[in-house]
């Protein structure tokens, strides 16, 4: 189970006042990966329907980013930097370092894993918060190897938190001038 896992890095990650993106898909109902229209994929995720929400227990924080993907009927998008604007939203924060979690290993994480690495960001796969669909046997393995081998490092939840609480006292928040 991923959820819980994500929601403490997340947490980790509010506390210490770090950015957050989540990337979703948000596929039109006649979208071209859907078996229907000759794709790979069951329906899913279709925009505005309860099949497009993030997992209830996944806890997405007021003001968190959110990146909607697939949205066009006639183009895939596993990637979150396909298609849409996180590269820029990634940047403006001065962000140079990426922690990735969520499903599935072996598409969407490995898509965005590899084009953040194009972005020029440090990537980090939480190794412990994703999944894979594993279509043939080892395709998450196969997937890990490759990003691996493109310069992606493998963490545990429990290293990112670690990390980030370690940034955090190193890079003690400023004081803000007290107001009144
Ligand atoms: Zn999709």
């Amino acid at each position: 189970m991923v959820v819980p896992r994500l929601n403490m890095v997340i947490g980790a990650f509010t506390n210490a006042s770090l950015p957050i993106f989540f990337t979703r898909d948000w596929h039109p109902p006649n979208h071209m990966s859907f078996k229907g229209q000759g794709g790979t994929w069951p329906p899913h995720c279709v925009k505005e329907t309860p099949g497009a929400e993030f997992h209830p227990k996944l806890e997405v924080p007021l003001g968190a980013v959110v990146v909607s993907k697939g949205t066009e009927a006639d183009l895939e998008a596993y990637s979150g930097f396909q298609g849409t604007d996180l590269e820029k939203r990634i940047k403006e924060t001065r962000v140079h370092e990426v922690f990735l979690g969520g499903l599935a290993t072996d598409y969407c994480v490995k898509e965005t894993a590899l084009d953040a690495l194009d972005a020029g960001l440090k990537v980090k796969v939480l190794e412990d918060c994703i999944r894979g669909v594993n279509l043939r046997g080892n395709d998450s393995e196969l997937a890990l190897r490759e990003v691996v081998a493109r310069g992606v490092a493998l963490v545990t939840s429990l290293d990112a938190v670690r990390l980030v609480s370690r940034a955090r006292r190193s890079h003690p928040k400023p004081r803000h001038p007290r107001l009144g």
